[in-house]
């Protein structure tokens, strides 16, 4: 794999000029971006920029009407989403995605089907249990059962338990605490960290996205308008002028 451009760390996804839209609606104009191993990135924007149009593209849900997007050295612009997943990408959309009649554990399992040694599905469930311990407590009931917040955390263990390369989090603190909000993005820190797991996270409070992100893009009308480091964004006096 090629060096990021902005670490030293391998390129996991690289998007050149995407152009991104809904049959011949075009809503994401010449999106240039790129992630490294281990690093995670924002996508900052109002309601409408174009976020989780770009992110549905790079998985694979929505075909690209133009550009290139590059995954782990290999150029899959077109490749399906099944593709895309089977090879490291997961996407949490922005809604709970569990299966409330199963149990917290069966929809734990879910996510590690193809995973073919039982080794390897107990070391992740291990993983998942070890950033989340009350979804361990509550893996004998329904995941219809727990609060909203720990539904979203379900989610995320379930993505997490096919072992992603990239995970892709379309507004993941959208309705949780505060107090689960921190501890969200600390797990998901923690694993890029020692995992070498690279995020992208789509968010429109960039005070909350300050605590866990390493590089933004700033989104506006499909566009990308601007890309800072964590410490460029702090350095703000206010973000008002960016939406
Ligand atoms: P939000 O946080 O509101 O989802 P976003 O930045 O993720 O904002 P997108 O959801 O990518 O923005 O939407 C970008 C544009 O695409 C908007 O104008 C939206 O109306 C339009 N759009 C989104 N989904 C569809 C769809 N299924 N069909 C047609 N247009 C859509």
């Amino acid at each position: 794999m090629i060096p990021d451009p902005t670490t030293s760390r391998p390129t996991v996804v690289s998007v050149e000029k995407l152009q991104a839209g809904y049959g011949r609606k075009q809503v994401v104009f010449d999106v240039d971006l790129h992630v490294a191993e281990g690093e995670i990135v924002s996508i900052v924007g109002a309601n409408g920029a174009g976020k989780t149009t770009t992110l549905k593209t790079i998985y694979g849900i929505l075909p690209a009407l133009g550009g290139t997007i590059t995954y782990r050295g290999e150029n899959t612009t077109k490749a399906f989403v099944t593709k895309n997943n089977a090879r490291g990408m997961s996407l949490v959309p922005a809604e709970r995605f569990v299966f409330g009649e199963l149990t917290v554990r069966d929809n734990l399992l879910l996510g590690a089907l193809h995973e073919r040694s039982a080794a390897e599905r107990a070391a992740q469930w291990k993983l998942v249990h070890d950033l989340f311990p009350i979804l361990a407590e509550r893996s004998t009931q329904k995941a219809a059962t727990l609060s909203g917040g720990q539904q979203r955390m379900a989610s995320l263990a379930l993505a997490l338990m096919s072992r992603p390369k990239l995970l892709l989090l379309d507004e993941p603190a959208l309705g949780l605490a505060p107090a689960i909000i921190i501890e969200l993005f600390a797990a998901i820190r923690k694993l890029a960290d020692e995992t070498g797991l690279s995020v992208i996270i789509l968010e429109q409070n960039i005070g909350q996205a300050l605590r866990v992100t390493d590089r933004f893009y700033v989104m506006r009308a499909g566009r990308i308008i601007l890309e800072q480091t964590n410490a460029q964004m702090r350095a703000r006096k206010d973000y008002w002028d960016l939406f």
